[in-house]
């Protein structure tokens, strides 16, 4: 070292926030919760530094026990299309709470929301509502299964469905591969029904579908693979599974969590003119409130509990909070200029960022409100293409921008999103900040 001072460290050593209380409730936290987090990537593991404890939000920010306020990139991880606390949203909630928080019931609330999505997406003629994500896609499977009599399931490399056993995989080597656990606790036994191909690859699925076609009960790909990077696929890929499934007869299975209602009002579906036979919701379609469903053809959906074979069943399912706070964020969507307001946002910031970043190979993936910066020369779409170098790029800059104020997702994995309630004004000087720290 010379002494001279580079940019890094002015930043670094200029504007470090104060994070005791955070710091404090950190190691509170740890001593009764494994990890002091309900959710692993919530304990900063791969950007290091302190998590924050979100005292309150509001609109595009977050504020901490100690009092930082931070322009919010995390959205909840995608639910905050209108932002943090939105008023309808919450005024919705609050009137509904008055009335009761949960009857385990019939409520006009689930019909609205029902009504309201088999409109917007021709895919979907009926819908069932859980409570997250996870059980939304382990519910598909399970239909899938009872549907096609077969027990074979095709997931992706870098896509992500969940936490359920037979979904919580990763590939063995070799192209179509049997999944091996990605998790202790896992059995050996529950993901060997599971089928793990890399994205982007059609002769794999060809292959695949070659050798067993008539034993798989579904394929399972993210609307726009958003968990492990941004992985846009080309839409001759997602037509061949659509196809191959159709002459196979197994399932298509559309994992919409994350693009639905995020890209627009009839999804990554309605993006690639494709119909799946299922799809999956969560995150916006709850407005902020914990919420999944599964929905799709009409003959598919009449095999659940009651109709039909397949048992299907949950206690606080259809919850009338979250029902009313998912209709008023949908109903807000169909209504204004939402979407072309959002992609027009997102874009001018990305558009700005690529202007600044300079000396340093970056990709700017983006797809509406959907975003996600890669230190690398080329786009991935698949896993395999993300570079090591990339994501320390990120990680070890990453505490910089929360000290700028700036809350990006804590991996260089996760997505990005914007929300109506992030203004240009905001946008550009974030635009700035974030280029200076990772040129
Ligand atoms: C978030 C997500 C899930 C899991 O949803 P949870 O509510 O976290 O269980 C499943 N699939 C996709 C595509 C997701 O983005």
């Amino acid at each position: 070292m010379d002494g001279s001072i580079t940019k890094q460290e002015q930043i670094t050593s200029s504007a470090q926030m104060k994070t005791t209380r955070s710091s404090e409730l950190m190691e509170l936290s740890e001593a009764v919760i494994p990890g002091g987090v309900n959710s692993p990537v919530r304990a900063f593991k791969a950007v290091g530094g302190v998590p924050r404890f979100i005292k309150r939000a509001n609109g595009a920010y977050l504020y901490d026990v100690d009092d930082n306020r931070y322009l919010d990139f995390c959205c909840s991880w995608g639910p905050l299309i209108f932002g943090h606390a939105d008023p309808d949203v919450v005024a919705a909630i609050q009137a509904q709470a008055t009335d009761g928080l949960s009857y385990g019931a019939c409520t006009e609330h689930e019909y609205r929301l029902a009504e309201f999505i088999t409109s917007h997406v021709d895919a979907v003629e009926k819908i069932r509502f859980v409570s997250s994500g996870t059980e939304a896609v382990m519910s598909a499977v399970r239909l899938a299964r009872g549907y096609t009599k077969r027990d074979l399931i095709v997931k992706f490399e870098g896509c992500y469905h969940g936490h359920s056993d037979y979904l919580l995989v990763k590939a063995g080597s070799g192209l179509a591969t049997f999944a091996q656990p990605s998790s202790a606790g896992v059995p050996t036994n529950s993901t060997s029904d599971t089928i793990v191909l890399p994205l982007d690859n059609d002769a794999a699925v060809i292959e695949l579908f070659k050798r067993q076609g008539d034993r798989i009960a579904a394929v399972i790909i993210e609307g726009i693979p958003a968990n492990n990077g941004l992985l846009v696929q080309r839409p001759e890929f997602m037509k061949l599974l659509r196809q191959l499934t159709e002459r196979n007869g197994a399932l298509m299975i559309l994992d919409e969590v994350i693009t639905g209602f995020r890209i627009g009002l009839s999804g990554a579906a309605g993006m690639y003119n494709i119909t799946p036979d299922l799809l999956t919701y969560g995150k916006i379609i709850g407005g902020g409130l914990p919420v999944g469903a599964f929905g799709g053809r009409a003959d598919i959906m009449d095999l659940l509990s009651p109709l039909g074979p397949v048992y299907q069943a949950g206690t606080l399912s259809g919850n009338p909070l979250a029902m009313v706070a998912g209709l008023t964020t949908l109903k807000k969507l169909s209504q204004e200029n939402v979407y072309a307001e959002l992609a027009e946002k997102t874009f001018a910031f990305t558009r700005l960022i690529s202007d600044k970043l300079s000396g340093t190979d970056f990709q700017i993936v983006s797809v509406a409100s959907l975003f996600w910066i890669v230190f690398q020369a080329d786009a991935p779409r698949a896993a395999a293409q993300i570079q090591k170098e990339a994501v320390e790029r990120y990680n070890t800059r990453y505490n910089m921008l929360l000290d700028a104020g700036i809350y990006f997702p804590p991996s260089a994995y996760e997505v990005c999103f914007v929300s109506t309630a992030h203004t240009k004004e905001a946008l550009t000087e974030a635009a700035t900040v974030f280029s200076e720290i990772m040129n």
